[in-house]
């Protein structure tokens, strides 16, 4: 059943189990989308989710992969979208679609079929409308996808206007696949996408930010980023960007490309001239978790400290309240700070000086709760609280101490109250 000969055969086998199921119900089912493209691009890599589309109804897709999957979720039956586990690949298999959108809703209205070629009519670009049919390999390319990926072009399958028109989260996507594939805009793509760039305002916070943090991961987000800026998308996304001059922009842009390439680190290099009120509001608008929104305030904070002190101004005790400060985005930090032009030299040097030394481990109180109750004759309570962060200013302003001498002045400290 496997098609060794075919250039998917990997990907096809990977696939098998489902493949003889779906062939015996006499229906098909064809790899879709990313590992296709990928595929042909050369860029195999490790594709750990597959999706998969089918003449199957979804119905239908629940009863044939019933026993066969190790796991079976259904949050997108709606849409017509079966998540299946198998081992450990997850795939996504969805029900032919050809649906148009409403014109002002965020919720598309799902036509099913039973041709691949309306599915792959609606899909977002060219290059992600490639199909493999699982049983012989064979590829099925009506819109052109190859030879538009061999040129490099990311063509939209319908007119772009009306491709960015049914869904504007697809002028995201065109930025990330512009810049992780190095390909060049179809004519007309980018005017298109100037043309309808406000109704980006309809797509959910949810679904921008996934697609936002998809071009942040890339090893170059530039030309996704210059994409976005010359399509008008960027005053719906970042405002605060947007507003500035064109020299700045590509100066922000450019500091977002030399910065490590973790989400938040990137979203950090393109907003840390914001004041801390405007990014909060900012952080929450895109809708970001908790623990994404703290690490970027984090390094914008620790950011701002860095700049916020001349270049030489470097004491032990200033280098040790920063690290406290920065905790575990200090590199971070020391990076974004230069990439924005401030002299870090003197920094570096006295923060690997200290470490050296063992002045920037553990900064914390040099005494536990139990030795602090023991050595001022206390009870539990808030005077321990009080002894401890004492203990911490102690360690920050002077340096380390060790527990007799961190002791001695702990005791001369609450008898001199
Ligand atoms: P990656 O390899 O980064 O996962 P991908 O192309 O697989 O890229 P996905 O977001 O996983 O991207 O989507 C899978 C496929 O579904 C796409 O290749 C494309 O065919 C289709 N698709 C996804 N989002 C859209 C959209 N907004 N509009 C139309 N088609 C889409
Ligand atoms: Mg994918």
């Amino acid at each position: 059943m496997t098609p060794t000969g075919s250039r998917f055969g990997a990907q096809c086998a990977a696939v098998g189990p489902l493949a003889e199921r779906f062939a015996a119900g006499g229906l098909r089912l064809y790899l879709v989308g990313g590992v296709v493209r990928d595929v042909l691009s050369g860029r195999v890599g490790d594709h750990p989710d597959f999706d998969l589309t089918t003449d199957a109804t979804p119905d239908r897709i629940r009863s044939l992969i019933e026993g066969v999957a190790d796991a079976v979720w259904l949050q997108g039956e709606k849409f017509g979208t079966i998540g299946a586990r198998l081992g450990e690949r997850t795939f996504e298999i969805t029900t032919h679609r050809a649906e148009a959108y409403l014109s002002d809703s965020r919720k598309p209205v799902v036509s099913f079929s039973t041709q691949l070629e309306d599915d792959l009519l609606r899909r977002d670009f060219t290059v992600n409308a490639m199909a493999v049919d699982v049983v012989d390999g064979t590829l099925h390319d009506p819109l052109g996808g190859q030879a538009d990926l061999e040129a490099g072009v990311l063509r939209t399958p319908l007119t772009p206007e009306e491709s960015f028109s049914d869904d504007p989260l697809r002028m995201l996507r065109a930025a990330r696949f512009l810049a992780g594939f190095g390909l060049e805009p179809a004519p007309g793509l980018v005017e298109a996408a100037r043309t309808v760039s406000e109704r980006l305002r309809i797509v959910s916070a949810e679904r921008i930010r996934d697609e936002l943090w998809r071009l942040l991961v890339l090893g170059d987000p530039g030309v996704g980023l210059t994409f976005l800026d010359e399509a008008g998308q960027l005053p719906m996304l970042l405002p605060e960007v947007s507003e500035r001059s064109e020299q700045e922009r590509s100066e922000v842009f450019r500091r977002v490309v030399a910065a490590d390439p973790v989400p938040e680190v990137r979203l950090a290099a393109l907003l840390m001239d914001l004041s801390a009120p405007v990014l909060e509001g900012r952080l929450r608008g895109l809708q970001l978790s908790g623990g994404q929104r703290s690490t970027v305030l984090g390094l914008v904070a620790a950011v701002g400290l860095i700049r916020g002190r001349s270049g030489d101004a470097w004491s032990d005790e200033a280098v040790r309240r920063l690290t406290a400060a920065a905790g575990a985005h200090l590199t971070g930090a020391v990076t974004l700070a230069a990439l924005a032009g401030t002299v870090t030299g003197v920094l570096d040097k006295r923060l690997a000086e200290l470490r050296a030394d063992g002045d920037l481990d553990d900064l914390g109180p040099m005494l536990g709760g139990a030795q602090v109750i023991e050595l001022l004759g206390i009870e539990p309570g808030p005077d321990v609280g009080e002894a401890m962060a004492w203990l911490v200013e102690l360690r920050l302003s002077e340096g380390r101490f060790d527990p007799d001498g961190a002791g001695r002045r702990l005791v001369e400290w609450w008898d001199n109250r």
